[in-house]
C-alpha cells in the first residue's frame, strides 16, 4: 500500500499533467484574499520613491553631527513635505518618519540622541553616514516585479498591491470543485432521520473544507447506492474541475462508487494508502477530471481532503502545492498505536506560556466521532513504524487551520 507522502505526489503529477492555464478574472484588490494571481504585479515607481527617514530625529551631514557637536536647527519636514534645499555648514532640519531625507543631507540622528536648546542641537552620538536613511528604490525599483503570478493575495501581499496601486488583480479562478455524498443511510442534515439513518454532515464539513482551501464547492446533494443514481450525479460533477464523493468506497457490498467510475471510463491511481483513518481513499481521472473517493466516516474525509483534496485545489490555481505544515511539539502522553499505518489522529495541542506545545490525542471511537474532532485543534502525525511512544518525545502535529 502507498504511503501518504507517494500518494500526494501522485495527486501532484496527475493534476500537473492537466496542463491548461486556470482561467483568468479580474478581483477588485478588497475582494482578493486567499486569490491566487495569475499575472505578475510590478512596481509603478521606486520604493521607497525618495530616501526616507526611519526615525524622528534631525537631517543632517554626518561628518558635521559628531559627538558633542552642536548644530543650528534651521527648519523642518513632515511627512509628504517636498524637501527644501540643505546645505550643511553647521546647520540641520528637524525630520519626521516617513519624510523625504534632502539632498545634501546623508543621516538622520533619532531625536533620543540630541538635546535642543532653541534652535541649537546637540548630538550624544557620532553619526554614521546614511544612518537612519532608507535609500530610493532600495526595496523595489521601478518596474521590478512585487509580486508573481501564483502568490497567494495574504493580507502582506494585499497591501504590497496596494502599495503599488494594483486596484484591480488579474486572478486565477477558484477551482470549482463538486461534492457529492452518497450513501442509502444518509438524509438531508435539516431532515430528521429514521431510527437508522444519519444525517448528512460530511457534504457541508467538505464544503467549508473546500472553501479553507480556497475552492468554490459545488454542492450536487446526495445519492443513494444504485449504479443508475450513481451514473446520473457523477456525470453532473464531471462538469466541474474536481469532484468529491464521499462515502461508497469501502469494501461492501453496496459500496459501488469505484465500480461505477470505472464504467465511466476512470483510470485509478489509488484506491487505499497505508492512513489510519481514510485508509479506502481513492484517486482517479474520469473523463479527464480529477476524482477523489473519500471514505464516509466524517474523520477519514476530514483528513484525507487535508491531505489529498487540499493540494489538487492548490495546483488548479495555478498556486504551488502547499506542504502539510508539520509542527514539532512535546507528546504529553504515552501513545500506543498499531504499526505499519501513518496515524492522523484528532489531538489538542496546549502552548503553555513561551513553551513548545504539548500535544495529547483525544479519546476518540473511531473514524465516525466528529465530537472528537471537535475537541482536536490538530491532528497528532505518527509514524508507520512507530507503536509505543513515550510522554516526552518530540512528535509532528498538523494544525487544524480553520481553527488554530
Ligand atoms: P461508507 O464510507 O459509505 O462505508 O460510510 C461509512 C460511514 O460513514 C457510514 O456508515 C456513515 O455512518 C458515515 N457517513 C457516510 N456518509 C456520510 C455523510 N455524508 N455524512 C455523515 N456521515 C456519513
Ligand atoms: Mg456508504
Amino acid at each position: 500500500m502507498i504511503s501518504y507522502a507517494q500518494a500526494r505526489s501522485i495527486v501532484a503529477e496527475q493534476l500537473g499533467k492537466l496542463q491548461a492555464a486556470p482561467t483568468a478574472e479580474t478581483v477588485a484588490l478588497s475582494e482578493a484574499h486567499g486569490r491566487v494571481l495569475a499575472r505578475d504585479i510590478t512596481a509603478d515607481r521606486d520604493y521607497p520613491p525618495f530616501d526616507r527617514s526611519a526615525r524622528d530625529g534631525y537631517a543632517v551631514r554626518a561628518a558635521e553631527a559628531v559627538a558633542g557637536a552642536t548644530l543650528l536647527c534651521v527648519g523642518e519636514i513632515k511627512a509628504g513635505d517636498v524637501p527644501p534645499a540643505f546645505s550643511g555648514d553647521g546647520t540641520c532640519l528637524q525630520i519626521m518618519t516617513g519624510a523625504a531625507v534632502p539632498p545634501g543631507a546623508d543621516a538622520v540622528v533619532m531625536i533620543e540622541y540630541t538635546q535642543r536648546n532653541g534652535n541649537a542641537v546637540q548630538f550624544s552620538r557620532t553619526t554614521e553616514i546614511s544612518q537612519n536613511v532608507i535609500s530610493q528604490a532600495c526595496e523595489a525599483k521601478h518596474g521590478q516585479i512585487v509580486l508573481r503570478a501564483g502568490s497567494r493575495m495574504g493580507y502582506a501581499e494585499i497591501a504590497q498591491a496596494a502599495q503599488v496601486g494594483a486596484a484591480q488583480l488579474t486572478c486565477a479562478r477558484p477551482p470549482r470543485v463538486a461534492i457529492l455524498s452518497t450513501g442509502d443511510e444518509i438524509v438531508p442534515y435539516a431532515q430528521t432521520p429514521g431510527p437508522f439513518q444519519i444525517r448528512n454532515s460530511n457534504a457541508v464539513s467538505l464544503a467549508a473544507q473546500v472553501r479553507a482551501a480556497a475552492g468554490t464547492p459545488v454542492l450536487l446533494g446526495h445519492a443513494v447506492d444504485r449504479e443508475a443514481e450513481l451514473q446520473e450525479k457523477i456525470s453532473l460533477g464531471l462538469r466541474e474541475d474536481i469532484l468529491l464523493l464521499s462515502g461508497g468506497v469501502s469494501m461492501g457490498k453496496y459500496d459501488l462508487v469505484e465500480s461505477v467510475l470505472r464504467e465511466m471510463g476512470a483510470k485509478f491511481f489509488f484506491d487505499a494508502v497505508a492512513i489510519r483513518p481514510g485508509k479506502p481513499a481513492v484517486f482517479a481521472m474520469c473523463q479527464g477530471k480529477p476524482v477523489f473517493g473519500l471514505p464516509g466516516n466524517p474523520v477519514s474525509t476530514m483528513v484525507t481532503f487535508e491531505l489529498f483534496v487540499a493540494p489538487a485545489i492548490d495546483l488548479l490555481s495555478g498556486a504551488p502545492m502547499r506542504p502539510l505544515p508539520f509542527v514539532e511539539v512535546i507528546l504529553g502522553e504515552d501513545l500506543h498505536e498499531k504499526r505499519g499505518m501513518t496515524h492522523f489522529l484528532p489531538a489538542h495541542v496546549e502552548w503553555p506560556a513561551n513553551a513548545v506545545g504539548k500535544v495529547r490525542a483525544l479519546r476518540w471511537q473511531g473514524s465516525g466521532d466528529i465530537g472528537a474532532m471537535v475537541q482536536a485543534n490538530c491532528f497528532l502525525v505518527v509514524a508507520p513504524e512507530l507503536e509505543h511512544v513515550p510522554a516526552g518525545t518530540r512528535m509532528p502535529i498538523i494544525l487544524r487551520r480553520d481553527v488554530v
